[in-house]
């Protein structure tokens, strides 16, 4: 399933990369849409894209497409297909004559004598008292209960259970029955985990750190490669080769950017492409943190870890690792 999300194409998507840029420093991985009388909008997507609510729309379905994001049917609005518009309001009107002067009442049954008539002829004194029988009307559900609504029609004087109901598009003011109507069905869209990881890497840690090391006059790729003893060309998120009295030593450097932090599991995978790929200094970043059963194995495998919460911290522990380990 995730192996057929097109990682590689989506890389180099700059507006994926943007909005979900803009998903994480807010802390969410889910886009919802806000509704009001106007219709639906989905701000973090217009604002960070600068996209119409209908594009912004658009533009998520698309990633539904490429995998990039999960939809959930959230909501449904209806839409005025003369104007587009999505203020929408019910009208409910006579279905003898039309008219739209309608009284709207409920039922009320007297259990004790099975009477049934609208609730104003039980009122009497701000009491609920039966017309037919005289008895006064206590507990609902005990001695009577509500039997649904009814409508009186103040024009031609009919009484029914359901009125005909319409559409009225407050924008153009036509007025709709439900087979003109149109349906928007509104989606919730989370942004799929393995894409999210993917952007962080790339935008949070990756190409600050890049820069940044580069600023101190080091040679990075980015990502890099090495071939290792056995033949397989190891990827690395960045390279660094280091050039010392005529010999040259790569320190090389993952960056493992689950929400949660890095893990174990991110010290052993590293581990196998150290070992094949003889890197000399192999260096781990993890953001926020690396959990302690991780330390513990990096510290026995000869990785240096670096935790920071913020990119400056980060920064600052690179400094003073190179400075440590390269005398630099
Ligand atoms: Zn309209
Ligand atoms: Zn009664
Ligand atoms: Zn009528």
């Amino acid at each position: 399933m995730a192996g057929s999300i097109p990682l590689d194409e989506l890389r180099k998507d700059t507006k994926l990369t943007k909005l979900v840029s803009a998903l994480m420093s807010k802390g969410v991985s889910r886009i919802d849409p806000e509704i009001s009388c106007e219709g639906f909008s989905y701000r973090i997507v217009e604002d960070s894209l600068a996209l119409t609510p209908e594009q912004a729309k658009d533009l998520l379905d698309q990633y539904v497409d490429l995998r990039a994001f999960t939809k959930y049917v959230k909501d449904q609005l209806l839409r005025c297909p003369n104007c587009n518009s999505y203020f929408i309001q019910g009208r409910f009107r006579c279905p003898f004559c039309n008219s739209i002067n309608l009284e709207k009442s409920y039922l009320i049954e007297h259990y004790a004598c099975g009477t049934l008539r609208r609730k104003e002829d039980f009122e009497r004194d701000g009491k609920l008292v039966c017309p037919i029988c005289g008895g006064e009307l206590k507990t609902e559900g005990v001695d009577y209960r509500y039997a649904g609504a009814w409508f009186t029609c103040r024009d031609c004087k009919k009484q029914f259970n359901m009125p005909s109901v319409r559409f009225v598009c407050r924008r153009c003011n036509m007025e709709l029955s439900i087979d003109k109507i149109e349906l928007t069905i509104l989606n919730s869209y989370a942004a799929e985990d393995v894409v999210v990881k993917m952007v962080s890497k790339e935008t949070i840690v990756v190409a600050p750190l890049v820069n940044f090391l580069r600023s101190l006059g080091l040679t990075v790729s980015s990502p890099g490669t090495l071939v290792g003893k056995s033949g397989v060309h190891h990827i690395f998120d960045l390279i660094i080769e280091i050039r010392s009295e005529g010999t040259s030593a790569p320190l090389a450097v993952d960056v493992s950017k689950s929400l949660e932090g890095a893990s174990e599991f991110d010290v052993i995978a590293m581990f196998a492409k150290v070992v094949d790929a003889g890197v000399k200094i192999p260096v781990l970043v993890a953001m926020p943190k690396m959990s302690d059963m991780g330390k513990k194995l990096a510290a026995s495998y000869g990785i240096n870890v670096i935790e920071g919460t913020s990119l400056d911290e980060l920064f600052e522990k690179f400094r003073s690792l190179l400075k440590d380990k390269v005398k630099l």
